[in-house]
């Protein structure tokens, strides 16, 4: 790895990161100028993700169904807002300190429509939105799982996001190539409300790396109970699942399968999932997740 790579890998993980991928910008020839880094910094050569764990007892209040505030703020505000959001900008700070420009990107969802005009013939309207978890695959942290939701090998879904643009050519890291999802239970076992259709799968291709990838009702995680929230930053965007029951279902099949690489000394799930309102129930010793 350059010299250069390696002392911003360095300084990002020493920033608090947990994760840090890179992507050449090449990677992002087929994205679509309204969702295009190059909309935003025509001279940019690589694409950095930073990343920062969602730690696992951060959904020990939602998993019990007795605390749902503390997740709300160190899984989602203070971890988008503060912490990932104070690794980015160290991280661009340091690129900045070696004479290459660094645009930090904070999390904002590729569904809020453009809310100008094009400033010019050929550019796309404000405000181009970049996709950070596709970004994230493109950088090669990790894989969309069946579910519509990111995994990493370290982490599945607990993680969340941000990104460098920099006119710095860096070295990029490879595609992961190995799968994480396993399709292990058929989407009924993963949501009570029916909202993971197994009959509207679509495969997903990023730089060449294929996901099969359930169809999911949003119309439906937008009323879901069972630890979903609204979005954060708008209303035209996928609430956050990922500390909803499927997410959390996710987490338990992923562990118990020993595919994650943060492990623990007692498993995630220790007693029958609750759910708030149900197609279906759960009972105790029926469903063995
Ligand atoms: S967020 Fe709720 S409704 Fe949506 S898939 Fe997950 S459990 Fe089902």
């Amino acid at each position: 790895m350059d010299r250069l790579t390696q002392a911003i890998k360095d300084h990002a993980r020493q920033a608090g990161a947990d994760l840090v991928g890179i992507a050449d910008i090449a990677r992002f020839k087929d994205v679509a100028p309204e969702h295009n880094p190059l909309s935003i910094m025509p001279e940019a050569r690589s694409v950095v993700v930073i990343g920062r764990r969602i730690t696992r007892g951060t959904l020990r209040g939602v998993e019990e169904g007795t605390q749902m505030s503390q997740y709300g703020m160190y899984g989602y505000d203070w971890l988008d807002n503060r912490f990932v959001a104070i690794t980015t900008f160290r991280t661009a700070e340091f690129i900045e300190d070696h004479r290459w420009e660094a645009v930090p990107l904070a999390p904002l969802p590729p569904q809020i429509p453009p809310s100008g005009i094009p400033v010019r013939p050929g550019s796309p309207a404000p405000n181009v939105m970049i996709d950070l978890e596709d970004a994230a695959v493109r950088a090669g942290l990790g894989e969309i799982g069946y579910c519509g939701v990111f995994l990493s090998p370290r982490f599945g879904p607990r993680q969340r996001f941000q990104a460098i643009l920099t006119d710095a050519e860096l070295e990029p890291d490879p595609i992961l190539a190995e799968a994480i999802c396993q399709r292990c239970l058929e989407p009924e076992k993963l949501c009570p409300l029916g909202a993971i259709r197994g009959d509207q799968e679509t495969t997903l291709e990023i730089c060449g790396r294929k996901m099969v990838v359930a169809g999911i009702d949003y119309g439906i995680c937008r009323t879901c109970k069972n630890g979903a929230r609204p979005n954060a930053y708008h209303q035209a965007a996928p609430p956050d699942r990922l500390g909803a029951l499927c997410t959390r279902t996710c987490i338990s099949q992923l562990e118990r399968a020993g595919r994650l690489e943060n492990t623990f000394e007692h498993p995630f799930r220790k007693r029958a999932p609750w759910a708030a309102v149900v197609k279906w129930e759960y009972r105790e010793g029926e469903l063995d997740i």
